[in-house]
């Protein structure tokens, strides 16, 4: 199976599995680039998988199902339309003619009821877990987002993250902000510019990359504890206060 990204929008991926001429596409937030491919590739829609209700991700539902009318696997805990097989945590996910299948996980906190899927060593995350970075709390808590992004940080290490926007470069600064000592950041500082100016995607990366790099991650790192307790100035007890004080602190940085 391969995985190709499509852009939409400005800086969002449509990721698309693709088995022979079946495909399935992940938070197709615009049909146009996805009925493009499958005129220009001349393959068959076989699913499309959900994370959240956010427009920019699932806008492009209603046209692709005009197209081809296909099961769309969406989460539970909110409200999407167009989606015909609800799924929340520990569901198994079977792909029609895709010789995959992944398991789903509630990640709530950028929305109330955000899915992930994980499987074949992929993990599609939505707006949760960005490159060094992670999703806005729309709806969640901090404590909801923590959790989150805990339960993502101990999959594999190998797992390659997909994640549905392009912002690494952008959390790169912030994270150099946090942690400026943190080498292992700078030399990803230094390979996602070389990437980007080359205009190559930051996506997938390694979930071993983010726990090395991604301060949202390393809340119990003392350089990250100790820069969001001057950052807030005042002292933070535990991975969930960290957490939210970094994560305030990102929502006003420049
Ligand atoms: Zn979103």
């Amino acid at each position: 199976m391969d995985i190709h990204a499509l852009r939409a929008f400005e800086d969002n991926y449509i990721w698309l599995l693709r088995e022979g001429r079946r495909i399935v596409a992940v938070d197709p937030g615009e049909a146009a680039p996805v009925l493009r491919y499958i005129e220009e590739q001349s393959v068959d829609l076989a699913a499309i998988l959900l994370t959240h209700h956010h427009g920019d991700h699932c806008g492009g539902v209603a046209g692709l199902l005009q197209h081809q009318p296909v099961h769309v696997y969406g989460p539970a805990h909110e409200a999407v339309a167009g989606v015909s097989i609800a799924v929340g945590e520990g569901d198994i996910v079977e792909l029609p003619g895709l010789p995959a299948s992944f398991r789903v996980i509630d990640v709530p906190g950028h929305t109330r009821g955000h899915v992930a899927y994980y499987g074949q060593g992929a993990l599609f995350c939505g707006d949760t877990l960005f490159g060094c970075g992670c999703g806005r709390l729309f709806e969640g808590t901090a404590q909801q987002m923590w959790a989150s992004l805990s339960k993502l940080a101990a999959l594999p290490p190998d797992t390659l993250v997909y994640c549905a926007h392009e912002y690494t470069l952008s959390n790169i600064r912030f994270a150099l902000a946090v942690e400026p000592g943190n080498a292992a950041l700078e030399a990803r500082a230094a390979s996602v510019a070389a990437l980007r100016a080359a205009d190559r995607p930051s996506v997938p990366f390694q979930l071993a990359v983010e726990l090395e790099t991604n301060p949202f991650l390393r809340c119990s790192v003392e350089a990250v504890a100790g820069a969001a307790s001057r950052r807030s100035d005042r002292p933070l007890s535990s991975g969930v206060e960290v957490f939210a004080a970094l994560r305030e602190w990102k929502n006003v940085f420049r």
